[in-house]
């Protein structure tokens, strides 16, 4: 292991190397603008990222997990591995207003800064290449295939209207409910039905009285997806989805124990029989790793870029980050391309991922995530502190 004397040397070869790659970087954050792709159909994206990793000397697996747009891209060998994360999916409609393109291209710099200075360093620089973030959540399978196992810590830097190190996610479990009733005339014979519409509706009114009762960052919220054919007929079916959130899975598990229970209720209630399925795998809640966000910041901080200070943003959404984050020391901080006013999911959001501001930031991440990688690589004190908050916090 090198002492912290050597690390300053390899930090800059770590950003020349950046700078050197700079045009092929930007022609490729500019090429997945250009060519937004949905959820799993990331063809595009994915072949141009593994093509230049192969180019560069990577070994590249793709359709890891069953995913046909998902890849990993390796180099090196020994400990640590660091993973840096690629995202590539756009959104309907808006293009890449969540700024994946800059994503996945600071990930593909970082690595490649990385791979530089292996000659110096012993360690293994992995890319995942993780398609649908913002549908169908790409990375739970990779975590499941067994992906980062082995892993010592993972990065991605997300764009967006703040810079701030470390940004919580909630757990989320989406659930589907069914109410089943018996239809009949609904002025003939409405004695005879038994209303399925009632219970959604009543299933419904409890939850919103249940959300008095939660903590401050749970989240319950739903619609109905089914509620009858026609006012003459008392319906006989009807459903609803609704997404259940909390910032930890024991709290997550109680909440959707509360939500079935005021279905439950409402079946007992109208004489419905229900039928509650979970829809799809949980998204886990981020688990912050603050040793390894604090040598990001520092990096990024070297590089003259300033951290937001004051009240922690509480706009607290979910991410498969999140389902990484429990296996993995990772990190994800927010870096800002766009004004306040402007945030991610906004047509000018998209704008911003292809501005002067958004292809800055994405070298400045490429160069900060490279920076992290070589404290973990090249300081022997990094890394242990960065496992140990990790094992002392089990996840939830
Ligand atoms: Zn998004
Ligand atoms: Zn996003």
């Amino acid at each position: 292991m090198t002492n912290r004397g050597d690390v300053q040397p390899l930090k800059q070869r770590v950003q020349a190397e950046v700078d050197r790659l700079a045009p092929e970087l930007l022609a490729t954050s500019r090429f997945l603008h250009a060519n937004p792709e949905l959820a799993y159909e990331e063809y595009r994206a994915a072949e141009r990222l593994t093509a230049i990793l192969e180019q560069q000397g990577f070994a590249v697996t793709r359709g890891v997990a069953g995913l046909p747009t998902a890849f990993t891209a390796r180099t090196g060998s020994g400990k640590p591995r660091v993973a840096f994360l690629a995202e590539y999916d756009a959104l309907p409609g808006l293009g890449h207003a969540c700024g994946h393109n800059l994503i996945g291209t600071a990930s593909l710099g970082a690595a490649l800064a990385v791979k530089a200075i292996l000659d110096a360093v012993p360690g293994e620089v992995l890319v995942v290449g993780c398609p649908a973030e913002e549908k169908g959540g790409g990375k739970i399978p990779l975590v499941e295939a067994g992906v980062f196992a082995g892993t010592d810590a993972a990065m991605l830097v997300h764009p967006s209207n703040r810079t701030e190190m470390v940004k919580l996610a909630l757990g989320m479990r989406e659930i589907t409910v069914e109410f089943f009733g018996k239809a009949s005339h609904a002025a003939a014979s409405p004695e005879q039905g038994i209303n399925a519409l009632d219970a959604v509706v009543l299933g419904y009114t409890a939850i919103s009285a249940l959300r008095q009762q939660v903590r401050s960052d749970a989240r319950i919220h739903g619609i109905i997806t089914h509620g009858g054919q026609a006012p003459n007929i008392i319906p006989d079916y009807a459903a609803a989805r609704f997404y259940v959130r909390a910032l930890d899975l024991a709290y997550l598990e109680d909440l959707c124990r509360r939500v079935m229970a005021c279905f439950e209720a409402a079946a007992q209630a109208t004489g419905c029989r229900v039928k509650i399925s979970p829809a799809g795998k949980d998204y886990h809640p981020y688990k912050p790793v603050y040793a390894l966000a604090d040598l990001f910041q520092r990096n990024l901080e070297s590089l003259g870029e300033r951290v937001d200070q004051g009240p922690v943003d509480r706009e607290l959404g979910s991410t498969d980050v999140g389902n990484v984050s429990q296996v993995v020391p990772t990190i994800q901080p927010m870096l800002q391309i766009s004004p306040r006013e402007v945030t991610c999911h906004m047509a000018a959001f998209a704008d911003a991922a292809i501005s002067d501001a958004g292809q800055r930031g994405m070298l400045l991440a490429a160069k900060a995530m490279a920076m992290t990688a070589v404290d973990l690589l090249a300081e022997s004190s990094a890394l242990p502190r960065v496992t140990s908050e990790f094992r002392s916090h089990p996840s939830p």
